[in-house]
């Protein structure tokens, strides 16, 4: 992936599908990335959304389940992603971030023993779902996954934009504005995502395996609930930070059908690989 007057080309040298959005502001210095899901199962509903004037909304980048891109602004120009936000003493992010939209359902109802999309109510196949507990909830439901080529797809922008507008951080609507949003909820790799992305996987990349069966939670402490099963012995996972007695792990090995694990354990039952 490279970038060209704040227009995304691919690793073809061809420039991605831009499709220029009516929504948008003027000219801003980006200082951070701001990653979405659409709720919308549909790619070209998401497209014609942020096409259309009456929404009041776009994003930088759409990315499709087939890890297709669509640009809508160039970089240097605010879209109309993130609403009402505050992070870091800024406040009002579209002023200070670009912003990634996934194509992804996010949170899921339940229909009788089928899970369906909120938004388009489109019926999610079981082996596309976690069940999961949201970072800044108590209860777990159903999220849709996102697909393997869709982050790695992400993953090749963020490291392109992070390096070209030398980026402070990426994080999530839900991070930025937490009391209003769920995306990109925990379907999503955030941890993983955002060292790479930093290129900060080589400061943390010292691997440690559980020593026993451990329970991994959305806190630090026993009060928190867990966000999977135990991990099994001999998991490994790399730490992404340290409170009191415990560690916030991303779990690299693939368990329980889930790719990508981040939560708090005992650190006792961590031994270095
Ligand atoms: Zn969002």
């Amino acid at each position: 992936m490279k970038i060209v007057n704040h227009l995304l080309f691919d690793n073809n040298n061809k420039q991605v599908d831009f499709k220029p959005t009516p929504n948008k502001g003027g000219t801003y210095t980006p200082q951070y990335l701001v990653m979405h899901y659409t709720a919308s199962t549909s790619e070209k509903g998401s497209i014609n959304w942020f096409l259309n004037k009456e929404a009041q909304a776009s994003a930088h980048l759409l990315i499709d389940t087939d890890g297709t891109i669509t640009q809508f602004a160039p970089f240097n120009i605010i879209t109309w992603h993130a609403g009402i936000s505050e992070w870091n003493g800024l406040v009002g992010l579209n002023k200070f971030s670009i912003g990634i939209e996934l194509v992804n359902a996010g949170r899921l109802a339940k229909s009788g023993s089928t899970w369906i999309s909120q938004l388009d109510k489109k019926t999610i196949p079981d082996n596309d779902v976690i069940i999961a507990t949201h970072r800044n909830e108590t209860a777990s439901t159903g999220w849709q996954v996102y697909s393997d080529i869709q982050l790695q797809v992400a993953a090749e922008i963020a490291a392109a934009l992070v390096k070209t507008y030398s980026l402070k951080d990426v994080v999530g609507h839900d991070e930025i504005a937490p009391h209003r949003k769920s995306d990109p909820g925990p379907a999503f790799p955030m941890a993983s995502f955002r060292s790479r992305a930093m290129g900060r996987k080589a400061a943390t990349a010292s691997p440690f395996l559980t020593t026993t069966t451990v329970n991994i939670r959305s806190g630090a402490g026993t009060q928190f609930v867990t966000v999977s099963d135990p991990l099994p012995k001999n998991t490994t996972v790399e730490i992404l930070k340290r409170e009191g007695n415990w560690s916030l792990v991303d779990v690299t090995d693939h368990i329980h059908g889930l790719n990508d694990i981040e939560g708090w354990v005992f650190s006792k039952y961590l031994a270095a690989k």
